[in-house]
């Protein structure tokens, strides 16, 4: 079948930078990714080149930043003082943070720590960044009224509820 707007979609991906280091895969967990199509729940780029795809299509994406993650805002890397991690003995690179952001609630990680200073970066993980996906499309079915009404879908890879 055909993927067109308020299809159920299942791929396995395998996403890579530009230095061909993985950074995640559907493969490893063993579990396809399944979602609505035509709702804007994966990364634009991702989703325009999988419109009109078909099941068992096999095929290579590169999506440029804008149309992954976006660009790299410098606003949202911010040097903070450490007591502003009440009750956190060890603050070290990579650690992520829920924290209310000029954007709203958001991710920030730890990218910095020099003494009491510590840096953080409110922009996701991704972006700034091209990426490339090898994809699998797995399986392709209408979604239910019920789905399209609720914007996700349901069942194997999807909510449960
Ligand atoms: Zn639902």
């Amino acid at each position: 079948m055909q993927i067109k707007n308020n299809t159920a979609v299942s791929i396995h991906y395998t996403l890579t930078n530009e230095a061909d280091e993985v950074i995640d895969s559907s493969i490893e967990s063993g579990e396809p990714l399944a979602y609505l199509h035509g709702t804007g729940s994966i990364i634009s780029g991702l989703e325009a080149a999988l419109h009109g795809r078909n099941t068992g299509d096999k095929f290579k994406a590169y999506i440029p930043a804008s149309d992954a993650y976006g660009q790299v805002f410098e606003d949202r890397i911010q040097v903070i003082s450490r007591e502003m991690f009440d009750g956190i003995d060890n603050i070290e690179v990579g650690m992520q943070f829920h924290a209310d952001v000029s954007e709203g609630p958001g991710i920030v990680t730890v990218v910095a720590v020099d003494g009491d200073s510590i840096t953080i970066d409110g922009n996701h993980p991704l972006a700034g960044m091209p990426l490339n996906f090898d994809i699998e499309v797995v399986d392709v079915r209408e979604a239910t009224a019920e789905e399209i009404e609720h914007g996700h879908i349901h069942g194997a890879g999807g909510h449960h509820h």
